[in-house]
This record gives structure tokens, sequence and C-alpha cells, in this order.
């Protein structure tokens, strides 16, 4: 009798920094992907920020802990039977307050991983990166929710089906 390879389980201490595993959150396996800004949360308000003139990145991801949370993508996560993975293209200085807001509007959450520190890579290859690390740490990918037309596209390229979100972010030219 041929005994069965043991499975191997990624080693949730081996996380990189930028990624945020909810306390008892299972490692690997299949899950969702969802955006944060313009899927879980409204980030309009804030857009003001970038318009005209030097945009103001700092100050648009900082005024982030004050969104409202969007209907539709938090319903949507609230209701999905399968682990959630939050990636964002947030900046890491923002990292602490987005998990406070997943927390504060009860959007339930497996892992968060946002930018690592000093990354500067497009919002395209940063979760494109991020989607094989998952891969590579036993993750398969089922769906991906995000707004942004270029992350959609993306996903679908790399063999994810995704759903893609009408923010309206994207059609002023900016947005996150
Ligand atoms: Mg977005």
């Amino acid at each position: 009798m041929i005994e069965p390879e043991p499975q191997l389980k990624p080693d949730p201490g081996a996380d990189p920094d930028h990624w945020h595993r909810r306390a008892g959150a299972a490692s690997g396996g299949d899950v969702v992907i969802f955006d944060l800004d313009g899927v879980l949360s409204d980030a309009s308000p804030r857009q003001v920020h970038l318009l005209g003139g030097v945009p103001d990145w700092d100050g648009f991801f900082a005024a982030g802990i004050h969104d409202e949370p969007l209907s539709a993508g938090v319903v949507l996560a609230r209701v999905i039977a399968l682990p959630i993975v939050v990636i964002t293209a947030r900046p890491a200085f923002v990292h602490a307050d987005s998990i406070e807001w997943l927390g504060a509007n009860r959007v339930p959450f497996d892992l968060v991983i946002t930018r690592p520190e000093g990354d500067r890579r497009s919002s395209v290859e940063f979760k494109a990166a991020e989607l094989e690390a998952l891969r590579a740490a036993g993750y398969d990918v089922v769906l991906a929710i995000d707004d942004d037309p270029s992350n959609v596209e993306m996903y679908r390229a790399h063999g994810v089906e995704a759903l893609y979100i009408h923010s309206g972010y994207y059609d002023l030219g900016v947005g996150s």
C-alpha cells in the first residue's frame, strides 16, 4: 500500500510582514479576494485630495479611517461562504487603520494584505505579485472583486475570475 504524501501546510509564522492574519484563520485553501477602496469602503469623499494641482496621496490615504462602508461589498463579504483575503494597494502607513476600519465596520476577513514598507509598484504589479505569493503559500483564489478595471483584467489574465464593482473613481483618471 502506498502511503499518501503528507500535505505541506504553510507555516502561518512564515507570513510576510505586510500580511495580517486574523487569529485562528486557516492558512491555505479556497479564498476570495476583496479590494478595499471602492469595494468595501467608500473613498469617494476623499478623492478631492487627488484632484487639481499636486495629488495629496498621504492625505487621501490617512482620511480612509473615516470612510463609510459600501453596502454591496460589505454585504457580499458577510454572506460569502469562503475565507476572505483583503488586498489593498494602500501604503503601509495605513495598515493598522485599515484593519481597525474592517473591525469597526464588521467586515469579516481572514487575511489583510497591504503594501510592504516603501513599495512603489503600481496597484496592478503589486496585486499580481501578491496573487502569486498567495498561490505559493497554498491558497487557491476562487474569485477576486475589485473596482479597478486594470486589476480585473490582471486577475483574469492570471486565471482568476474577477468581479468588477463600478466605483467610478477610475472614470476621473485617478483613484485607488
Ligand atoms: Mg479599489
